[in-house]
């Protein structure tokens, strides 16, 4: 997808190293991931939406340690380590949604309780910060890019993944009002 001229760089891109740069352009520019979905993926996908309404957090882990997995078969990289804790941290900036650890071995941490009412989060929310969270380990595993970003591309490449994986939404929007809110990548 060409950027258009109308769309500018952030500022912070200038002060990239020109690999970084690099990176960041390439990640811009893929809007999805080669995937096609498979019946496992599809049914650990519904299982972790049920989970999730049903709100028991051993379950959930279980569950989205699943999905997981098959994301990672599927794109044929190794499974990651899922960890899903209770309330979200918080401060003024909000909440917390996830984190993608870059450590050795890499890992990601999901919470599933809302900070101001202790509410399981809604089951797309959840799920499309799991693909959000993914979404930086695919940056260094499946596309290679040395470094993640933000970009559209990653946005929009969340996204496919929602619109693959999960049913549409009843008003059959493919965005959430809140999504991807509250995220960080830690090295
Ligand atoms: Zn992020």
């Amino acid at each position: 997808m060409a950027r258009g001229e109308s769309e500018k760089l952030p500022a912070f891109f200038y002060r990239l190293s020109p690999a970084s740069q690099r990176a960041y352009l390439r990640s811009d520019s893929i809007g999805k991931f080669d995937l096609a979905p498979t019946p496992q993926v599809l049914r650990s996908a519904d299982l972790l939406m049920k989970t999730l309404v049903e709100g028991r957090p051993a379950a959930i882990g279980m569950a989205a340690r699943q999905l997981a997995d098959e994301l990672c078969r599927l794109l044929r990289v190794p499974p990651i380590s899922i960890e899903v804790r209770g309330v979200r941290p918080h401060d003024q900036r909000g909440e917390l949604h996830g984190i993608f650890y870059r450590t050795r071995p890499p890992r990601i941490v999901l919470w599933m309780r809302t900070a101001q009412r202790h509410q399981t989060v809604k089951p797309r929310t959840f799920i499309r910060t799991l693909f959000h969270e993914l979404g930086h380990y695919f940056d260094y595993t499946v596309l290679r890019l040395g470094d993640s970003f933000h970009t559209r591309g990653f946005f929009q490449r969340e996204s496919s993944l929602v619109r693959a994986l999960l049913p549409a939404d009843e008003a059959g929007a493919i965005r959430d009002s809140d999504q991807s809110g509250g995220d960080e990548a830690r090295r």
